[in-house]
């Protein structure tokens, strides 16, 4: 590469960041800038949910890279500047900062816009462009502060959208003191990330603390000066009407990938809207590279396109596109395994792989088994749930889920095993740690196991 080459990132999220410093490192002599239209160098949107229960105290602490810290690395980092246009032919972006437009000119490009909050169609949800007072969503720093400052003398709260951050929110407020619900408009909570058997576990112990209207979405709000005093929902069933007085309506019901720019120059766009990556993370025009939750990639067990979504796979892209962009050579794994984990209310949830819904093309065999997380005689035992999908014909594990204690360590163990290949009955002989006050002999990651032996065994 010549000595001044020239990378431009758009974007500083976790994507965008993690490019720009792999990028850094790889080719010291390289000229990096970041475009961020918003005031913020790189945060956490991972740790929002903390500083809304107060775990973290400071909505700042989550600036993870402050501006001095990439001003140090030399990486130019310009906040407050939108890019506007790309200009690929002669390799120039133009962006706005304030009322003052300028050009940068790269000869590598990496895309890192991330994606925005969608909001479902609720009757009188906007005055003007904005929403009315009370609704909010949760996707940065700003998001979090307004909620925070809200909260207060505020103690009825309802939360469309059950997914992981959904419930991470719903702990949050319900530890902030205020009387939470749920809208769900799937058959119930967590269902992208659990089949249907391990989310009622999950619901079923949730619903002790707070209120969960399953099959149901929200068809309008209504408001008293502007602020937002009801939330009326519909059973999609039942076809029934309820109205719920309410202080606050979070929103979390998915994002859109932002692919204005990338599809103004030409970037293949998938089927789930995001913009289509190689295992390089590079886009089909070259030099121009795209990272984060703009972009789709394979899940590496079904071969089907994903929208990425998890900060765990876009610093993983980050580390691909900025090395590549700076002359690297790095390549992703074949596809995302998708392994993810929370913690709501006490409970620990993990999954990997594709759910059940998700392995239509395969011939599943799936065993649960319902375990403890310490032996039998040990005080402070609890319950650990795991469901194992096996492919029938090659025994390959193809996913896992656990509910209970450890279970991100629990389901890395299993990411390990999708990843090797390897056959479910080598792993169910796999010698796992054992000590009383940490894990029992035999563990329910390797006796669900037995259970799909024994299955197998009885279909013969
Ligand atoms: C509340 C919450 C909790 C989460 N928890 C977890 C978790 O526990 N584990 C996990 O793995 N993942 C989690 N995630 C997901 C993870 O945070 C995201 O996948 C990740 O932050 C996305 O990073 P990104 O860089 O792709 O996008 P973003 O962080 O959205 O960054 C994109 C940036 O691009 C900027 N931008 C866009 N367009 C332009 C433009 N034209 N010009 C200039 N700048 C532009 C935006 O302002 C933005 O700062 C969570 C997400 C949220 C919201």
């Amino acid at each position: 590469l010549k000595e001044d080459y020239q990378i431009v990132v758009i974007g500083c999220g976790a994507g965008g960041g993690t490019a720009a410093q792999f990028a850094k490192k790889t080719n010291r002599k390289s000229r990096i800038t970041i475009i961020e239209k918003g005031q913020y160098p790189q945060y956490s949107k991972c740790g929002i949910p903390y500083t809304i229960s107060g775990i973290i105290p400071k909505i700042d602490d989550l600036i993870e890279f402050s501006e001095e810290w990439f001003s140090k690395q030399n990486i130019e980092l310009i906040l407050n500047a939108n890019a506007e246009q790309i200009d690929i032919k002669n390799k120039k972006i133009f962006v706005k900062k304030y009322s003052e437009i300028f050009e940068k000119s790269f000869d590598s490009l990496i895309i890192a816009t991330g994606a925005d909050p969608v909001l479902p169609p609720i009757k009188n949800l906007k005055k003007g462009n904005n929403c009315i007072e009370g609704v909010f969503s949760v996707r940065t720093l700003d998001d979090a502060k307004k909620i925070s400052s809200y909260i207060k003398n505020k103690y009825r709260v309802i939360i469309v959208g059950a997914g992981l951050i959904g419930l991470e929110m719903a702990d949050s407020l319900f530890k902030r003191g205020l009387k939470v619900t749920i809208v769900e408009v799937l058959s119930d909570i967590l269902l992208n990330t659990l089949d249907k058997d391990m989310a009622r576990i999950v619901s079923e112990k949730i619903s002790d603390e707070i209120i969960i209207f399953k099959n149901h979405h929200v068809t309008k709000v209504e408001s008293v000066n502007g602020k937002l005093n009801k939330v009326c929902i519909k059973n999609k069933i039942t076809d029934l009407e309820k109205s719920i007085d309410c202080d606050m309506l979070i929103i979390v019901t998915g994002t859109k990938p932002n692919i204005d720019l990338a599809k103004r120059i030409g970037c293949k766009i998938g089927l789930n809207g995001g913009i289509v990556i190689s295992n390089k993370s590079e886009t089909n025009i070259s030099n121009v590279y795209a990272v984060g939750d703009c972009t789709e990639y394979s899940n590496y067990v079904n071969h089907k396109h994903i929208l990425t979504g998890l900060g765990s796979i876009v610093v993983r892209q980050g580390i691909a596109a900025g090395i590549n962009a700076a002359g690297g050579d790095y390549k992703l794994l074949q596809g995302v395994l998708n392994t993810s984990t929370s913690e709501f209310f006490n409970i620990q949830i993990a999954s990997v792989g594709p759910t059940s819904d998700n392995l239509k093309d395969f011939s599943v065999i799936s065993a649960k088994y319902n375990g403890l997380s310490l032996p039998e005689y040990f005080p402070n035992k609890k319950r650990v749930s795991v469901k194992l999908l096996v492919d029938e014909i090659t025994g390959n594990i193809l996913g896992a889920q656990i509910v209970g204690d450890n279970a991100a360590f629990r389901i890395n163990t299993f990411a390990a095993a999708i990843l090797g290949g390897i056959h479910f009955e080598t792993f169910r002989k796999l010698e796992t740690a054992y000590a009383p006050p940490i894990a029992p002999p035999f563990d329910v990651i390797t006796l669900v196991c037995d259970k799909i032996s024994i299955k197998l065994s009885h279909k013969k």
